[in-house]
């Protein structure tokens, strides 16, 4: 059973005292590895470094501890993440004759097969647990199609499966549901949220905040292709992702989960797997139906909590986290899963204004919506707006919901049986949504034939679908700190390097939650591959190479030992962060690293020695003052199996650094504040503007060369009607090694009719330049860009005065007129 309420799985951690240890600004010299030698992921149709020697050619890689990958797959370069944004909006196509197919159905059916359609269970309800793995109980199968006429089954029981495992259990369903009254299949749901990470064996993606710092969403895309052809090999044509939640609250537990704070990232990161996952062709072998989850405003808890209580006004619900799911629903999005949480006191999953007025009026969504887990029987037992399950079924399915995840019963299809029979739901509303959900259906060709036709179980797990993954993983990897003269990354090759931490040795840190188990953790190591952490990366890859552990994530365990190695070595690259959580056990009291790893990082960093500070973690874990014992900072994110070997990469210069930050890391437990933040939030104790001192900012992340950016050409005027505004850039590799750079274009209003973000990211590109090459960017701003909503939940440009900022450049810009447009209203 998938236990829901337990103990806080992290201890939380005692607050620091802010006694952080001097910065020390010249690290003893290391000799760095120069520029020529680094190599940069490549990208298409651009030049590769010369040589994909690495600086490490005569350390023979320990080929039995980590079976290094050489390739990265060839990506197109980004050049303009709006015009990949339109491109993108193409929806998947589906099977043919959906529409009269399903009408056929409806017609012929009973009102018990009708919420039986309705009703989704979790695979346990039918699970034979008499030995691993736990496979199908045939007889609860047949009772739970044949007379529930259950429509819908999701998740694993406890652990990962194979492939063959996952079509046996997928195969019995679906012929067993096929072979009912009006054979409709089982449409089974999972959540592949970093790779097919309920598929042993499979190639597992970072997790979306480590793919937001990629900022290439051509990568993020054919990451969630792999993770598409690998579901569907395993039977299921569904998958519960994305999560398009904006990451407004950093302590909050599915942080991870989430493209980061900016609306513009998330939304084109969001399409771009909504179309990696649904491919052109639903119904092909090779796609599964994505959901857009967890709709709507579940991101932003005021207690940090995991499903606490959410107080958004309109302008925000709309200007921050809507776009990800409008887009996404132009994009053609199969389904939405519900929010688990309440917005301004009303459970989403009662919220017939969100669910029908908005999602459907206003949006257009024709998918199906489904319930989150347990969440109508909730609205009973924990929101409390229903007097108990009969009543919670009745609003949620007036208010909108099509499909129950009850999940561990059926009650739902009984109370909803008896709710139409009493005549409290009308058959109307149960027909629009068996008729959504058959839709869906035959959309992905499941009344033709079984989800598996046409997949590929051969090659999940392949050395192409890793080689995405690990490209993945080089890509998120974001330095934020490289101080020294010359900066102590990347490292040199004769270095003595000593390793400490209990990130550097923790598959289960690089992968965190959803990782072959819910909380990746118990079970979860058995599927874990060996010989791929962070020391395993740095032992194949530099030639001397010690380690002591330091302490655990919350404990200490030999500081005097760690400090004693660091003294021997000539560098130490201290591995700290979070072990796995998922959800409501990996809420957080406490934002602080714990003790025990802040003691190490200061113990480590008293010797002298220089240090690099990895950081393995799904949330930015707040570090104080003990931040300034680093003289490198390297954020790792959770980039999964292959991030061990992409962060030793980039630490010993075989890959450049290209990741930016997705989100505003804090510099202390009360600087929760995103980057576009009002000017109050600058305020400082002296009413100066300078109180916003994050550790780092939204857009950060250095490399191993320089680039110029010049040339910024701004319309120094232009009227409302004449937009959209041409924008461009000079952009040029002005240092020795090749490498991406990510240009962020920000616009500011300066006065608005509600006060407006300081700055917003309104378009990006990813580009990459060989040593001196130079290369012009255009940007068409459209309205939009230039965009804000008011207090009425309009969206509308306002003439007056902008500034177009682009890295250290920036430039007014007059929008001309006597009115505001408005683009969108309620
Ligand atoms: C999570 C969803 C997930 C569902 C099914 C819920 O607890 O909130 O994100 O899709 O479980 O596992």
């Amino acid at each position: 059973m998938r236990v829901r309420l337990f103990a806080l799985l992290l201890t939380a951690a005692l607050a620091a005292s802010g006694c952080g240890v001097p910065l020390r600004s010249t690290p003893p010299p290391v000799a760095p590895v120069t520029p020529a030698q680094i190599q940069s992921p490549t990208a298409a149709g651009q030049t590769p470094p010369a040589s994909v020697a690495g600086p490490l050619q005569a350390v023979a890689p320990a080929a039995d501890r980590l079976a290094l990958l050489d390739v990265g797959p060839v990506r197109e370069p980004l050049l303009d993440s709006d015009a990949f944004l339109r491109a993108a909006s193409v929806p998947a196509r589906g099977a043919d004759g959906a529409e009269e197919r399903v009408a056929d159905l409806l017609a012929r059916m009973t009102l018990e097969e009708k919420v039986g359609q309705m009703t989704q269970i979790t695979l346990e309800v039918i699970a034979d647990k008499s030995a691993r793995p736990y496979l199908v109980d045939r007889e609860a199968l047949r009772r739970a199609v044949e007379e529930v006429h259950v429509g819908s089954v999701l998740n694993v029981v406890d652990e990962a499966y194979t492939v063959d495992e996952w079509r046996a259990i997928t195969g019995v369903i679906d012929s067993l549901s096929r072979a009912t009254r009006l054979g409709i299949p089982v449409l089974y749901g999972i959540d592949a949220v970093h790779g097919a990470n309920y598929t042993a064996g499979a190639a597992l993606m970072p997790q979306n905040l480590g793919l937001a710092a990629t900022f290439n969403p051509a990568l993020v895309q054919a990451a969630a292709a792999v993770t598409a052809r690998d579901v569907r090999a395993s039977g299921i044509p569904w998958n519960f992702a994305p999560v398009l939640d904006i990451g407004r609250h950093v302590a909050w537990s599915r942080f991870y989960e989430t493209f980061g704070e900016d609306p513009h990232l998330a939304t084109v990161l969001g399409v771009a797997q909504v179309r990696g996952l649904e491919g052109t062709d639903v119904s092909a072998g090779t796609s599964v139906a994505a959901t857009a989850k967890h709709f709507l405003g579940y991101s932003g808890p005021r207690t940090g909590r995991d499903r606490s209580s959410t107080f958004l006004t309109e302008r925000e619900l709309r200007d921050l986290y809507l776009p990800p799911y409008q887009a996404a629903v132009d994009a053609g999005v199969h389904t939405v899963m519900v929010s688990s949480g309440d917005v301004n006191g009303v459970p989403v999953h009662a919220s017939r204004a969100l669910l029908t007025d908005l999602l459907r009026g206003e949006m257009g969504f024709e998918g199906i919506a489904v319930s989150d887990w347990e969440d109508i029987k909730k609205l009973a037992t924990l929101h409390r707006v229903a007097r108990d399950e009969r009543d919670a079924t009745r609003i949620a399915v007036m208010a909108g919901i099509d499909m129950s995840m009850v999940p561990n019963d059926v009650s739902f299809a009984t109370h909803l049986l008896a709710l139409v029979r009493d005549g409290e739901v009308p058959m109307a509303r149960i027909d629009e949504a068996v008729t959504r959900i058959l839709r869906v259906k035959a959309r992905l060709g499941l009344l033709d034939a079984p989800a598996v036709r046409g997949s590929d179980p051969g090659a999940v797990g392949g050395t192409e679908a890793r080689a995405v993954a690990l490209q993945a993983a080089r890509e998120s990897v974001t330095l934020l700190r490289n101080a020294g003269d010359p900066p102590l990354l990347p490292l040199s090759p004769t270095a003595r390097v000593f390793v400490t931490g209990p990130a550097a040795t923790s598959m289960r840190a690089l992968n965190n939650g959803w990782t072959y188990t819910w909380q990746g953790d118990g079970r979860a190591e058995r599927f874990m591959p060996e010989g791929r952490t962070v020391l395993d990366g740095l032992r194949a890859l530099a030639a001397d190479v010690t380690y002591v552990p330091g302490a655990t994530f919350d404990a200490p365990l030999d500081l005097a030992a760690a400090a004693a190695g660091a003294r021997a070595a000539d560098v130490a690259v201290v591995v700290l962060g979070e072990s796995s959580y998922a959800e409501v056990p990996g809420s957080l009291t406490d934002l602080w690293l714990p003790r025990a790893q802040l003691d190490l990082l200061d113990a480590v960093a008293a010797t002298g020695t220089p240090v690099v500070l990895v950081l393995v973690q799904g949330r930015p874990r707040v570090l104080g003052r003990h931040a300034d014992g680093a003289d490198a900072i390297v954020m790792a994110y959770n980039p999964g199996n292959e991030g061990g070997q992409a962060i030793a990469e980039v630490l010993v210069g075989r890959v450049n650094p290209s990741g930016r930050l997705p989100f505003t890391y804090p510099s202390g437990p009360n600087m929760l504040v995103p980057y576009d933040r009002t000017l109050s939030d600058d305020v400082d104790t002296s009413y100066g503007f300078t109180g916003f001192q994050p550790l780092a900012r939204f857009g950060d992340g250095l490399s191993y060369t320089t680039f110029a950016t010049t040339a910024l050409s701004v319309p120094r005027e232009i009227g409302i009607p004449a937009l959209p505004a041409s924008v461009s850039v000079t952009v040029q590799n002005t240092g020795a090694a090749a490498g991406h750079e990510v240009v962020q274009v920000y616009v500011a209003d300066a006065v608005a009719s509600v006060a407006p973000p300081t700055e917003r990211l309104v378009r990006f590109a990813k580009v990459f330049l060989a040593p001196g090459e130079r290369r012009t960017l255009a940007f068409a701003l459209d309205a939009r860009a230039l965009s804000f909503v008011d207090e009425r939940g309009r969206r509308l440009v306002e003439p007056g005065r902008f500034t177009v900022r682009i890295a250290g450049q920036s430039a007014p810009l007059d929008l001309a007129g006597d009115a505001p447009l408005v683009l969108s209203a309620p």
